[in-house]
């Protein structure tokens, strides 16, 4: 056996980032106000797996090819995944909010979970070890795999307790508050932390 050598076929998927769940659960922005959704389709999905190294840009390639010729498969898929993201999202508010999440979101993300291709390979790539997983065609949990295992894996983590919602009501983005005295507000400084500086300082020259 050539030990060097990958198994054929296959996706190796390498450092998957502990919060990107979060990330996909935060492409619909304004949650708390008028929501804008950052993925409309199929297609749009697919780019941003491809964008966050979910797909190669190959795989990317073959799923815009694949969802052409399918397109109410393709529809479908985009559907499930969608219904994985909102299920994710209402879990990780709850989670931040301090409250239970529902039981049903939960079933949601554990369907999808066992459906994913299992992570039982590691193997060498260019820049370290990876996952070598392989994906049987283009459903919702094979597409989203890592961001499921990034799901489950900071649902039972300590750092849910650095798990935070934004403080700006109409945006309710979701983080990691990674600060040392855990007291982090905002999804962002230059966006939500900005504005209600700028807000607080409205209110403080307008009463004074
Ligand atoms: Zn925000």
């Amino acid at each position: 056996m050539n030990r060097t050598a990958k198994p054929p076929g296959g996706t190796l998927l390498v450092a998957p980032r502990r919060d990107l769940c979060l990330d996909f659960a935060n492409t619909v922005s304004y949650r708390g106000g008028d929501p804008q959704e950052s993925l409309h389709d199929f297609g749009e999905l697919v780019r941003w797996c491809a964008a966050n190294a979910l797909l190669t840009a190959d795989g990317c390639e073959r799923a815009l090819r694949w969802s052409d010729q399918h397109p109410e498969q393709a529809a479908a898929v985009f559907a499930d995944a969608i219904a994985i993201r909102e299920a994710s999202y209402r879990i990780f508010f709850a989670i931040a909010a301090r409250r239970v999440a529902e039981p049903r979101a939960v079933a949601v993300v554990n369907r999808a979970l066992a459906a994913a291709p299992a992570r039982r390979l590691l193997v060498r790539g260019n820049k370290g070890f990876g996952w070598q997983i392989d994906r049987d065609g283009f459903s919702a949990p094979a597409l989203l795999a890592p961001v499921l295992w990034s799901a489950g894996d900071l649902m039972v983590s300590p750092d849910t307790i650095r798990l935070r919602h934004c403080s700006n009501q109409l945006c309710l983005w979701l983080f990691l508050d990674d600060s040392k005295n855990g007291s982090r507000r905002w999804c962002s400084m230059q966006a939500c932390g900005n504005r209600a500086k700028a807000h607080r300082h409205y209110l403080r020259t307008r009463t004074a």
